[in-house]
């Protein structure tokens, strides 16, 4: 079927061809082409395409129910999946909640973090800061959180406005201060923001602890997260990690919060939680949360597939294998194996001004100077190109074009959990050559 004769629509008309299926970190499109999932989709198939121990679960499953409403019956996928995932997080994240999606992740972090106020008598504190830049979300609530204009102003107005600050951006910094030091500084905004806006009306502090969409994989001094939950308890203001993307092991560590010890009060997740297995997501809070919501009548929230067996048990099968088969270990030196030749482009290709990244959450970003790291002139429509010279060749990679006006061109090359050192010297063949190209 050719593009004209497709009903459906999405951001744009999709020109893509017909995918077949996948196989560990493979897609196959219908003429038979091969291609290498470099971003796991958009951040999703963690696990890698096809697992046949986790096809089995589902199938399993499917035999036996596929639906029953969670106020009709409490059922064992959702049970067992809770459980898995309390036993996968840090101490003291107890309490699950599920979803279908990040966007219903996020909103459900913020509703939980609004009730959990009203029960504590604390009815001013509604806002909820964020960074610019940043993704949370194409839901109205979400968006509203999210630090990126031209995504928010053409529904404006939406709810009411929510204050940001800006997110780490030590690459673009011109000052003669230590990691540490920036980090600090950077953290320290959160505080002004608090005082400037009455730290009796602040709800909640969301942030992605690893950039995605929005700053490519931007990771902030380790500095700053420490003084950043310092901060927050200083004024009672929640701590909502944004782990949709970060979760799941796809930083190396099952959570990115757990690279530098810190406990959120919420975490979102979605992406590598269902790992494309299922739509799903979850919250997961302290029971100190979620116990005095419940006791004062019950979290006055919820969607209809939320909890539904078949993407539990699809969930659970997910981080049942993550787990037996070290999945999460393997990001982590992968990721490392993947940043050294990631790193090694910069000798190769001066418009490459920056490589960065965590676990298997890496990227690259273009600058048309390395020394001001101004990005390349919009025109040239590096994102898209590079994208589609490597799509050409059989590799899959994400890309993201000025956001908020901070960063230029980024990359993100986040594939499967499951990828060997072999593969990624494939990954990296063909992204050199699509470079070669790109820099013809
Ligand atoms: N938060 C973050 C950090 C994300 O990366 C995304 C998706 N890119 C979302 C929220 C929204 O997730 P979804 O598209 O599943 O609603």
């Amino acid at each position: 079927m050719s593009d004209d004769s497709s009903y459906l629509f999405y951001q744009s008309r999709n020109p893509r061809p017909f995918l077949d299926y996948g196989e560990g970190i493979y897609l196959f499109d219908e003429a038979g082409n091969r291609y290498i999932d470099g971003s796991s989709g958009a951040m999703v198939s963690n696990i890698g395409h096809s697992n046949p121990r986790v096809l089995a679960k589902i199938k399993a499953q499917m035999d036996k129910a596929t639906f029953g409403y969670r106020l009709h019956f409490r059922t064992h996928p959702s049970e067992d999946l809770a459980a898995k995932t309390v036993a996968m997080t840090p101490d003291g994240l107890d309490r699950v909640f599920f979803v279908s999606g990040g966007s219903e992740a996020v909103e459900s972090a913020v509703k939980l973090a609004r009730q959990f106020a009203l029960t504590q008598g604390q009815d001013a504190r509604h806002k909820v800061i964020s960074r610019f830049p940043s993704y949370h979300g194409c839901t109205f609530g979400a968006l509203d959180l999210t630090g990126y204009d031209p995504l928010r102003e053409p529904f404006a107005p939406m709810m009411e406005g929510m204050p940001k600050v800006a997110a780490p951006a030590t690459y673009l910094d011109r000052d003669n201060l230590s990691e540490e030091a920036r980090g600090i500084k950077y953290a320290d905004l959160l505080r002004d923001k608090i005082l400037a806006e009455g730290p009796e009306t602040v709800l909640a502090f969301i942030m992605e602890p690893v950039g995605g969409a929005s700053t490519g994989a931007l990771v902030a001094p380790d500095s700053y997260y420490g003084r950043i939950r310092e901060i927050c308890d200083e004024f009672g203001v929640l701590l909502i990690y944004d782990e949709v993307m970060t979760g799941a092991g796809r930083t190396g560590k099952f959570l990115a919060a757990e690279h530098w010890g810190i406990t959120p009060d919420i975490v979102a997740m979605s992406k590598g939680f269902g790992a494309g297995y299922a739509p799903l997501g979850a919250i997961v809070a302290g029971a100190r949360l979620v116990e005095p919501v419940l006791d004062a009548g019950g979290f006055l929230h919820g969607f209809t597939y939320a909890g539904n067996p078949l993407a539990c048990s699809a969930g659970l099968a997910v981080l049942e294998e993550m787990d037996d088969q070290g999945m999460i270990e393997n990001a982590a030196r992968m990721g490392e194996v993947l940043m050294v030749q990631l790193r090694a482009l910069m000798d190769r290709y001066p418009f490459i001004g920056d490589v960065r990244g965590k676990g298997l959450l890496t990227a690259f970003e273009f600058v048309s100077d390395r020394e001001t790291m101004e990005p390349l002139p919009p025109e040239l429509d590096a994102h898209a190109r590079l994208v589609e010279l490597a799509y050409e060749r059989g590799l899959i990679i994400y890309s993201r074009r000025t956001r908020g006006g901070m960063t230029g061109d980024h990359f993100l090359i986040a594939p499967p959990l499951i990828i060997t050192e072999q593969q990624i010297d494939e990954l990296m063949v063909i992204l050199r050559d699509a470079l070669d190209a790109f820099a013809q």
